[in-house]
Parts: structure tokens; C-alpha cells; sequence
């Protein structure tokens, strides 16, 4: 195989058999193809797509890169829920353990930050001692043990997408439906569920900015979900403006925990229980959906749900009893504006690129991850400000980010006399 004849074809629109996808991935995995080759072949993919066979034959390699787990010692039905990735998004904390009170298993694989969205597991890091790269034996005796646990891709399981998923942060190639597709698809597959829901979002904050898109990326997935015998369930959700009131690393763990005490705010939980009913359904433990919703309610109010979070974090070795203390931010600034009326619009993206700046994900210029960093939006779409109320609080543990993201945030809110509701909802 010529690397460069493959790339040339790709890049020319040409499909390229399922042979030659293939090799051209393997050969990356084996190093004999460089990551400068696998960047101009992602671009190339970017621009052109992939049909079919190229799709399927991706999520073969990846899928086979690796190990893949087996429940089949389990009478519980196995299950996961992914995201396709925004701001303020950490309904897989909240989701997890309610599905694990309710019966459900969720080996759940996940990723750290990408582009300008912030990552699952950098987002659990934030709590000391976890352990996220357990061997595989471990990892299933703990789902056996709690109900669920949150690991990412190794060079067990997933190396494809663990090496890929880097390479794609670096060169601009995320937002593609099959590289999407490949990399989700692949992880999912790989934890032996029977059973999945996506969360796919929609807006100015995620990498699938319009309707047509996400659906697009949804009908493949829902398709190689079926293929791989997996009941597969989509959910588009609104990634118009931030989930919930924090964005960050260690406040959305927190937020997570307020949820589970019942007191989250009411975007995440519709989302949670959206999410949550499709595999209460599909596990055959609820007949619909207002009886999938009170089975979660009752978990939580019940408290098993919070109960079944904290062994998760102590079996995975992390110490929540110091967390709050670890994650201090020294330092915070209150964002006000100078302008009045009611918030139409905001510049999803925008801040998650200002959450990266803090210290949220790892770039270029971010080595280091700043668990303490993140933003409270104390208002969101729909709602009044004034020059005398602020309408986020930033902060982190570095002031001259800080500074700089202050400034740069202003532009990501939009005021006018009204309220376009149909800028925020999808
Ligand atoms: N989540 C993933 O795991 N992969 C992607 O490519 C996007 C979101």
C-alpha cells in the first residue's frame, strides 16, 4: 500500500473498498503509516464523507483494534448512554447511577475533552485517586460490584479511537459524521451492551450545528447500533446555550452530585430522564414513559441513586471527602454587562473555547488541566439582565487566563427587548 495514493483518491471524492480502509488504518495503529498521512486522509474524509461500506469497515477496525468486554455472566440487562459532546454536559453522571438503582449495568467508556467540548473522563479526573485506565477484569468487576463504572479508551480497548481521538483534536477533524460515528460507535460496541441511547446535540454549542446533520449522524448510528445487535435509541437535545448552571471540570461533578440529591436544575434532569426512559424501556422495566419517570424519581428521592454514584467513586479509588477542598479555584471574576434586556442568544461555542482557555481542555497551549476551572452562568437564554447584576462567575487557578477569558466572554451573549425563543429551543 502507498499511503499517498489512498489519501489522493479520498481526497479526489473517490470511494475507497473496504480493503484499502483497512489497511490504511491498520498500518496507522502499526505506525507505518505517520499521523502527518492520517491527518491528510481525516481532512480528505472531512470534505468527502464516507459512504457505506468506507463507514462500516471503519467501525470494524476500530471496534477490532481492541479487546471488547462480555457480560454474558449477567442476568441485568447491559446498557450505555453517549453524548455526541457540548458545554455543561454531565448527564452521564447523573444517568449512570439512576439506571444502576433501577437494574440497569452501564460499562461506560468514555473520552476527555474535544475541541472546544470538555471531556467525561478529565471531568471525573477532578476527583482524587480515580482510577479511569483499570485492566479489563477490574473494570467488570466493578460494574458487577456498583452497577456502573467509567473508563477510557486504552490500548486495550479502543486503541484506534484512543489514538485517533487525539489526532482529531489536533488537526481540526472533529466535526465529521463518520470520524463521529467511527469513534463512538466503536467504544459502544466494544462494552458488550445490549442496549443503547445517544444523545445527539443540536446547536451552536456541539459539533453538529443544524437539524439535518444530527440526523444524518443519528440514522448511521441507530443503523450500526442494529447491525451489532444493539437496541439503539436516539435523543436530540438542544445544545443552543450551556446545560445546566455550570460548565467546567470539578463544578460539574458537583452540580452532578446536587442533581442526584434532587436538586438539579430542570434542563439536565428533562435530559437525564429522556435519556433514562429510552433504556428503562428498552431493558424491559418499564412499559412507557411516565413509568420509566417515576421509577427515576424514586431513585433519586430514595437516595439509592447517590448512594450507588458514591460507591462507584470509592471502588474506582476516588476520595470525594477532600473533593470540594482539591478543587478550590483561587481565583474568580463576575461578568457583567454593560447593557440591559433579555438574553436571546448565546455564543455556545464561544464559551466552550473560553473554557478551554481556563484550563478545561487539553490543546496546544493548554498542557495542564485546571480541575478548579469552570463558569457559573448565573443567566441564560429567556432571561432579564442589568448592568447591576452579573451574569456569570469565572474561575479558575490561573489568573492570567482568567483575565483574558473575562474579556473575551462578553461577546458571547446577546441582549435584545425580547426574547427569541426560537434561537435557544430546538
Ligand atoms: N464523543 C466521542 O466519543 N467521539 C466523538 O468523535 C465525539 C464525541
Amino acid at each position: 500500500m502507498i499511503p499517498s495514493n489512498l489519501i489522493s483518491k479520498k481526497r479526489d471524492g473517490e470511494s475507497l473498498t473496504k480493503d484499502e480502509i483497512s489497511l490504511f488504518f491498520k498500518e496507522y495503529l502499526s505506525d507505518n503509516v505517520s499521523d502527518s498521512q492520517m491527518t491528510a486522509m481525516l481532512m480528505a474524509i472531512y470534505f468527502n464523507g464516507m459512504d457505506e461500506i468506507e463507514l462500516f469497515t471503519l467501525v470494524e477496525v476500530m471496534l477490532y483494534s481492541g479487546k471488547s468486554l462480555n457480560f454474558s455472566h449477567s442476568k441485568q440487562f447491559i446498557a450505555d448512554k453517549h453524548s455526541t459532546g457540548g458545554i455543561g454536559d454531565k448527564v452521564s453522571f447523573i444517568l449512570a447511577p439512576i439506571m444502576a438503582a433501577a437494574g440497569i449495568k452501564i460499562p461506560m467508556i468514555a473520552g476527555r475533552g474535544l475541541g472546544f467540548t470538555g471531556g467525561t473522563i478529565d471531568k471525573l479526573e477532578s476527583i482524587r485517586g480515580i482510577n479511569t485506565s483499570p485492566n479489563l477484569n477490574t473494570f467488570m468487576n466493578w460494574v458487577d460490584e456498583t452497577g456502573y463504572a467509567i473508563m477510557v479508551q486504552s490500548n486495550t480497548i479502543c486503541p484506534a479511537d484512543k489514538k485517533l481521538y487525539d489526532l482529531r483534536n489536533k488537526t481540526g477533524t472533529v466535526p465529521s459524521v463518520p470520524l463521529i460515528c467511527g469513534s463512538i460507535m466503536s467504544k459502544k460496541i466494544a462494552e458488550g451492551i445490549s442496549g443503547l441511547v445517544l444523545d445527539i446535540k443540536v446547536g451552536n454549542g456541539t459539533f453538529m450545528k443544524t437539524k439535518s446533520q444530527a440526523r444524518e449522524l443519528g440514522n448511521w448510528m441507530k443503523k450500526i447500533g442494529g447491525t451489532f445487535n444493539i437496541k439503539t435509541d436516539i435523543v436530540y437535545s438542544n445544545m443552543n446555550q450551556p446545560l445546566g448552571r455550570f460548565a467546567g471540570l470539578a463544578c460539574e461533578i458537583k452540580e452532578s452530585i446536587d442533581c442526584l440529591r434532587g436538586k438539579g436544575p430542570q434542563d439536565i434532569m428533562e435530559v437525564t430522564m429522556c435519556l433514562g426512559s429510552k433504556l428503562l424501556i428498552q431493558a424491559g422495566i418499564a412499559k412507557n414513559e411516565s413509568e420509566a419517570h417515576n421509577i427515576q424519581k424514586t431513585v433519586i428521592k430514595s437516595g439509592a441513586a447517590l448512594n450507588i454514584f458514591e460507591s462507584s467513586v470509592k471502588i474506582q479509588g476516588g476520595d470525594l471527602e477532600k473533593f470540594q477542598r482539591d478543587n478550590q479555584p483561587k481565583y474568580e471574576k463576575l461578568l457583567y454587562l454593560n447593557k440591559e434586556g433579555i438574553i436571546s442568544k448565546m455564543n455556545t461555542e464561544s464559551i466552550g473555547w473560553a473554557l478551554v482557555k481556563l484550563g478545561c481542555v487539553l490543546h496546544n497551549d493548554v498542557n495542564n488541566l485546571d480541575y478548579s476551572a469552570g463558569i457559573e452562568f448565573f443567566k441564560k437564554g429567556g432571561e432579564k439582565v442589568s448592568r447591576a447584576n452579573p451574569v456569570f462567575r469565572v474561575f479558575n487557578s490561573n489568573k492570567k487566563r482568567l483575565n483574558q477569558v473575562i474579556r473575551y466572554l462578553e461577546s458571547t451573549i446577546f441582549v435584545s427587548e425580547d426574547y427569541n425563543k426560537e434561537l435557544l429551543i430546538l
